[in-house]
Parts: C-alpha cells; structure tokens; sequence
C-alpha cells in the first residue's frame, strides 16, 4: 500500500500583504518538516516574497492559453518563472463567480502540467446538488472532464481537492464521515482506471477546516490533508492545522 505524504495548502483568496508573508513564513518554519508538505496560495503579487521566504507557493488560477493578448490573465510560465510549483484549478469561486465550466478548468489543468506546475484539481458539489444526491455525479463528471481531455495518466501529477461549495467559506464543515465517503468515491473511481495511481493520488478536503476539526477529517483513511482558506489567514490556526496533519 503507497503512503501518501500528507499536505496542508493555504488559499488566501483575495487576502495578504506583505506584512502577512513575513507573518507567515516565520510561521511556517516552525512546522515545516519532511513529513508534511505545506503550500500557500497567495495573490499573484506576493508569489516571488512568499517564495523567497522559502515557502512552497502557488497561484490560485492560472490562464489556459499562452502568452497573448488576454488582459487581466497570467500566464502559467510566467506563474512559473516566479518560483511557484502548484495551481489551484477549478476553485468553486472561479466556477462560480467567473462562469469557469469543467472543459475551462480541464483546459487549465492541461495549460498548468504543461509548463510544469502541479495542478490541485477542486471539485464539489453544492448544497442543492446534495440534498438532490448528486454529489457523485457532479464530482465524478468534474474530473472526467480532465480524464477526457488528457487521459487518466495526467492525474499523477497532479492533486484532488474535494471541496463542497456548501461548506467554503461557512462555517459548516462537512462531517469526517461524510468528507470520507466521498474522498473514497473518488479513490475508487481512479482506482477502475489505474489502481496504482489511485492509490499514490493526493486527495485534500477544503471546507471550513480550522484548527478544531482537522484532527478528525485528517484521520480518515482517503484524507490525506486539507485546503484551507480563512483559517490560513492567522498564523497560529493554520500552524496548528500543519501540526494535525
Ligand atoms: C477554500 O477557499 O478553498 C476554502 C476551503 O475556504 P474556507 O476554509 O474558508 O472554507
């Protein structure tokens, strides 16, 4: 059986400073070892100063075409050349508040491993499409959308989050339990393509994850650790998150 290192991302969102990279990184060091790999998603400015605090950093989109005449977009080179080794893709606040439909973020996903980032995949279902149980079907197509595009071989370099809308930004954090069944649902659905690979793929929860209820997310058996967007705002929570995992 492969042993999955565990990981705890950081995505700051629209958030961050200067003064929060010092803050952060300071932190950070505290907690940084071999065991555990620790990743921060800040704002495009601040990936060089994170960086340069030795701070593994990626971006939290990324644009699906090349270099060109696309105002406002940042190129996954570039993102690159900046010293970042991860993109988020397919962030439900991109889906949602920018129309980004699950062929876009395959596009990106593909755009992102071709310079050499790791693609963290997000995928989730929202609060409706779980109350109408839809929530394999809606997680299931998002990833077929880049097993579609690519082949299932692309998901090696890559990592899954499963993130339900409804638990992003709430306070309402999915049970252990709950985050299991579909962590497995998504284990066992690479694994009918390649075993191997399923075994060896990272799959993060994100939703409402503080420093109380990581413990007993990180302890289930297909959570191999967490994206956590408010609580990696303060230096103490997402340490004490680190330590959990
Ligand atoms: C996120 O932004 O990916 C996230 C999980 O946010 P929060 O932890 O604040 O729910």
């Amino acid at each position: 059986m492969a042993t999955r290192k565990p990981m705890v991302a950081g995505n700051w969102k629209m958030n961050g400073s200067l003064e929060l990279v010092e803050q952060l990184a300071n932190a950070i060091k505290n907690v940084q070892s071999d065991e555990l790999d620790i990743v921060v998603f800040p704002p495009f400015p601040l990936i060089s100063s994170l960086q340069q605090q030795n701070v593994v950093v990626g971006s939290q989109t990324v644009s699906e075409n090349q270099a060109g005449a696309f105002t406002g977009e940042v190129d996954a080179q570039l993102i690159k050349d900046l010293g970042a080794t991860y993109t988020l893709v397919g962030h439900s606040e991109r889906r949602s508040i920018y129309g980004e439909s699950d062929a876009v973020v395959a596009d990106k996903f593909a755009r992102a491993q071709h310079v050499g980032l790791t693609p963290i995949l997000c995928v989730g279902e929202s609060e409706e499409q779980r109350e109408a149980n839809e929530t394999e079907l809606v997680v299931a197509a998002q990833i077929d959308a880049v097993i579609n595009k690519l082949g299932v071989a692309a998901l090696k370099n890559s990592v899954v989050a499963y993130e339900p809308v409804w638990a992003i930004g709430t306070g309402k954090t999915a049970s252990p339990e709950q985050a299991q069944a579909v962590h497995k649902f998504i284990r066992e659905k690479i694994a009918s393509a390649d075993s191997d690979l399923a075994e060896q793929l990272t799959i993060l929860y994100g939703g409402s994850v503080n420093e109380k209820n990581s413990e007993l997310l990180f302890a289930q058996p297909d959570i191999d650790g967490g994206l956590i967007g408010g609580a990696s705002l303060k230096a103490e929570s997402f340490t004490a998150i680190c330590e959990s995992a």
